[in-house]
């Protein structure tokens, strides 16, 4: 039966070559087994039947029985529509077909007695029904018009082809005769019964063909359990793997590094949180396995800190270190950090970037293969070729979700036994999300600022405000504030974009005019040398205004900054104004975040704004994100992509079954690595055929 499933679909009894190739390109359906998992995202009564003087507007879906007293033809010849007068006694309305004329007019007859089935509109103040679904009344109640009526994705070109979702169910209910009895379980008889699951076959007939709503509970937990499941098995068996494959550096001591650093450089109290990841980071340095932690924190919860006591472990080991940035900026931001903190310990720092000089590059290199050089700072540069280490034992990774998974494998590559890894993200991805994309990684969290920050203070303004806007910013920078003003930068509307972003740097310019005030400029299009002068110049406070787009929204740290302005503010995802308004209140001073808006506003852009303006927490911007959007939208999932195409799980709402289904996992592997025992075998066969993912951790050596 494994065979009939791998089965193209063409073969299918009703499908045929050309509905295979629109099934293919539409749906992604290419076998038989893909038919059976494509699953209805809802269920509609058809028992209920409606009177045609009943129908209003607010009606999702009508099912009327009446009869068809004429067709005719509307409209322009290349674009006339049919229209068929439908009536029941109580009533008239409209059914319309675009296409399709003819095979309509051949299959119905005027004065039969139907039974349609559809979704109400309203065209030239009259209701009607586009492309109804139509049958003979009295058919309707065969096993497919039960009272709950799976209805599956379809798309306007199937449609168009008469593949509905009815066509869909009737399909999968031919497959499910030939090849039912024969649905093979999945999971093993121990899971089945400690987690009171259906079996597989029960499941997936219940799904498809519902007999009643408890039934169909049932089928839908056991198919989201099985999902969310073996993803974690995956994930977590590679997880161990690797653990077993390679022997991590084993940091053992503490030395001069750090313990000078501790006693005599650092100027502040650590927080508890920052006390906390130290010590789980140490741990995993002197564990012998190779650490693969991911760090979260809010922007400003001292997460370079942490970083830099970690390097300092490995150069007292003797190792070197690199820190990777997403941005120039933010890498020439973490070198003058970095040797602020280090200036007097001996550390040789060196940066890297894409614009750094042959000879300085050059240097680098040789420095680098030497062992001369301790700790490279850079950006995607430090990816290339040429850049070999001497002994690399830590690398860190800022802002993870700037990066792909490849570059993370890119960087294990820089030694022939891979160095621990760090990766820090101020985006804070909601739980689900995070086991899943970043499953193999442990996770330590800073869920503690600094003290003494208050926290920053969220004001919406429609744009018709901009002078109140600008008589509050005039009051911030007579105490001697400074101000960022951020413009939207989409790649699609990019033009457009810049001629905002010039408009808006010529309007505050002339509110703000010289002497009195210096207004400077920032954008994606400028040269580093250009984008780094006018940035010294905000940072060294010669100017007071700083007008950008969003490359300065990552990492900066400019603690006088206490106002930000962020325009068109609807334009953004919320992760992404979260991140903004972490570039102010940094300093001990109360800081301000104003979004400018339009005043129309759709209902989510309304969700994103309201959410800002009520809460700080990261987290909590990140699960609403996450209802928000989904998880395919998030930022930081863009770049390294949700590996896995859920077919009926939902990250944003089956958070608690994908924990449940995790500690599962865990538990098992525990006990039997390598899935070895004969209880085991059914979950060692269905995860070697059916998880893939982008990178196989256990080839990288
Ligand atoms: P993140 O990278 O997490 O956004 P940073 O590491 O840039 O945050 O830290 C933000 C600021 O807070 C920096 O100026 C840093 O020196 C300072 N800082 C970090 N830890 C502490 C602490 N425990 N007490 C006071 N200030 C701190
Ligand atoms: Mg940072």
């Amino acid at each position: 039966m494994a065979d009939l499933l791998q089965e193209d679909i063409k073969y299918l009894k009703g499908v045929g070559p050309k509905r295979a190739e629109l099934l293919k390109n539409e749906l992604n359906i290419f076998t038989c087994r893909d038919l059976l998992y494509i699953f209805p995202y809802k269920y509609i009564d058809r028992t209920k039947m409606f009177k045609i003087s009943e129908i209003n507007s607010s009606l999702a879906y009508i099912q009327l029985t009446g009869k068809i007293t004429l067709f005719r033809f509307e409209g322009p010849p290349r674009k006339k529509r049919l229209v068929a007068e439908f009536s029941d006694g109580t009533g008239t309305i409209e059914l319309l077909w675009f296409q399709g004329h003819k095979w309509v007019q051949n299959s119905y007859t005027i004065n039969t007695e139907y039974a349609i089935f559809g979704k109400p509109s309203i065209f030239n103040g009259k209701f009607n029904v586009v492309h109804p679904e139509i049958e003979k009344a009295g058919d309707q109640d065969s096993e497919f018009n039960a009272s709950l009526q799976p209805q599956y994705s379809t798309t306007e070109k199937l449609k168009n082809n008469y593949i509905t979702s009815k066509t869909i169910h009737k399909l999968i209910g031919t497959l499910l005769s030939i090849i039912g009895q024969q649905i093979q379980e999945t999971l093993p008889e121990y899971l089945l019964k400690s987690h009171k699951l259906s079996d597989l076959k029960t499941a997936i007939f219940a799904v498809h063909f519902p007999r009643d709503n408890q039934q169909l509970k049932k089928a839908i937990y056991r198919l989201k359990f099985e999902e969310l499941f073996f993803i974690q098995l995956g994930i977590l068996k590679q997880k161990t793997n690797r653990q077993q494959y390679f022997k991590g550096f084993v940091f053992s001591k503490v030395g001069d590094y750090l313990n000078n650093f501790y006693k005599k450089h650092l100027q502040f109290e650590l927080t508890n949180a920052q006390k906390r990841v130290i010590k789980e980071i140490r741990r995993d340095l002197g564990s012998g396995k190779q650490m693969n932690r991911l760090l979260q924190g809010d922007v400003g919860s001292g997460k370079t800190l942490v970083a830099l006591m970690a390097v300092l472990i490995a150069l007292d080991n003797g190792f070197q270190a690199c820190m990777m940035a997403p941005t120039e900026i933010l890498a020439n931001q973490h070198l003058q950090t970095v040797t602020s903190f280090l200036s007097e310990l001996n550390v040789n720092v060196d940066l890297l970037t894409g614009s750094t000089k042959k000879a300085e590059r050059e240097k680098i290199f040789e420095t680098l293969k030497s062992g001369e050089l301790h700790f490279l700072i850079g950006t995607h540069a430090l990816l290339e070729d040429p850049v070999i280490f001497n002994n690399l034992g830590l690398v860190i990774i800022d802002e993870q979700h700037r990066f792909g998974v490849a570059q993370r494998a890119r960087l294990w590559k820089k030694n022939d036994n891979p160095p621990h890894v760090l990766v820090m993200t101020a985006t804070p991805i909601p739980r689900t999300l995070a086991m899943t994309l970043y499953g193999d990684l442990d996770v330590s969290v800073i869920d503690e600022l600094p003290p003494g920050r208050k926290p920053v203070q969220t004001i919406h303004y429609y744009d018709t405000k901009r002078l109140v806007m600008f008589g509050f910013l005039k009051k911030q920078i007579e105490q001697g504030r400074q101000v960022f003003v951020v413009y939207p930068l989409i790649k699609e509307s990019e033009k457009m974009d810049y001629k905002d972003l010039e408009d808006g740097y010529e309007g505050i310019s002339r509110a703000f005019p010289p002497p009195r005030y210096a207004v400077s400029c920032v954008h994606g299009k400028m040269k580093t040398t250009e984008k780094d002068i006018a940035m010294q110049y905000f940072i060294n406070g010669q100017s007071q205004i700083m007008v950008a787009t969003t490359v300065i929204e990552v990492g900066v740290d400019i603690p006088n900054a206490s106002v930000m302005v962020i325009e068109s503010a609807e334009r953004f995802g919320l992760s992404q104004l979260h991140q903004l308004r972490g570039r102010v209140g940094r300093g001990a001073d109360q800081s301000y975040c104003i979004l400018m808006t339009s005043h129309k506003l759709t209902t989510e852009a309304r969700k994103r704004i309201d959410t800002m303006v009520r809460t700080n927490d990261g987290f909590e911007i990140a699960e609403v994100d996450l209802k928000l959007r989904g998880p395919g939208d998030i930022e930081g999932t863009q770049q390294s992509g949700i590996p896995f195409d859920l077919k009926i799980a939902n990250l944003g709402q089956d958070g608690q079954l994908l924990m449940y289904v995790r500690n599962i996992a865990e538990k098992i592997l525990e006990n039997d690595p390598d899935l070895k025992l004969p209880d085991n075998f059914l979950l060692l066969n269905h995860l070697k055929k059916s998880v893939k993912s982008p990178v196989d951790w256990s080839v990288i050596s």
